[in-house]
């Protein structure tokens, strides 16, 4: 009793672009999960293009049924 056990069902997050493990912070792009560095090294128009496409589906998400 008061031990504590370790809880071992936290998933790791890993950066698709470089394979970092991705602790604090990451992007969640419709392409896949980024590590900060990795997306701003992507040009702002694919950022942009990303972003709009997760609006999107979101939306989609939302609207349908
Ligand atoms: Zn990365």
């Amino acid at each position: 009793m008061g031990k504590n056990t370790n809880i071992k069902n936290r998933k790791t997050i890993i950066c698709i672009r470089c394979g970092k493990e991705l602790k604090d912070g990451f992007y969640n792009s419709p392409e896949g999960i980024f590590c900060p560095s990795c997306w701003e090294e992507k040009p702002q128009e694919e950022r942009e293009r990303l972003y709009n496409d997760a609006i999107k589906n979101i939306a989609g998400f939302i609207k349908g049924k």
